[in-house]
């Protein structure tokens, strides 16, 4: 029965995320100004709630995935092999994160890619993910890793791509917080 939900899961997700394809293939639009991600983005987030909902998971069973864009471009504190090396002086959102990690005591991995990732996924294996992503990776992101449940939040990018961004602190708390009420 499991293995069912996964295949229709995954089909439907499939059968969403070409059409995201095609409507920005149509529409000329890229993933950034895609109502449609957005969409794909809440659709995903309201399953995932409605899951955890009967499910009991504790705050130290939740990892939370960020892209390494978010550092500081000048900080040189290698935070993508450890987070704990961030010194927190506030010049960018990762200082906030820390705080977070130790208020909640989740798991935290700053990744430069999807392999690295993976990587501490499989060795943490968390109950819940809550992954900040660009739109185009975090939608390829929460399509690969069926079954596994991941909340998505996009990162803004003040910026442009790639280089400075930035993320909604207290919309990650409130999904921390909505879960580890019920322990
Ligand atoms: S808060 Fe400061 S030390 Fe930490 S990653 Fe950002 S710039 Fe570097």
């Amino acid at each position: 029965m499991k293995k069912i939900n996964i295949i229709l899961i995954k089909i439907l997700y499939s059968l969403y995320y070409i059409i995201i394809l095609i409507f920005i293939k149509i529409r000329k639009e890229d993933y950034t100004n895609s109502n449609i991600s957005e969409k794909f983005i809440q659709f995903n987030n309201k399953r995932v709630m409605k899951i955890i909902k009967n499910k009991k998971i504790k705050s130290n069973e939740i990892a939370l995935l960020l892209p390494h864009c978010l550092q500081a471009y000048e900080c040189t504190f290698k935070i993508t092999s450890d987070i704990e090396n961030c010194k927190e002086c506030g010049k960018c959102v990762i200082d906030k994160i820390i705080k977070l990690k130790k208020k909640y005591g989740i798991s935290v991995k700053v990744a430069t890619g999807g392999t690295l990732a993976r990587i501490f996924l499989k060795k943490h294996r968390p109950k819940l993910v809550i992954a900040v992503a660009c739109e185009r990776d975090l939608i390829s992101g929460i399509y690969d890793s069926i079954p596994l449940l991941v909340y998505g939040i996009f990162n803004t990018r003040e910026n442009g791509p790639c280089i400075n961004t930035n993320v909604n602190v207290e919309e990650i708390e409130t999904v921390i917080k909505t879960i580890s009420e019920k322990e």
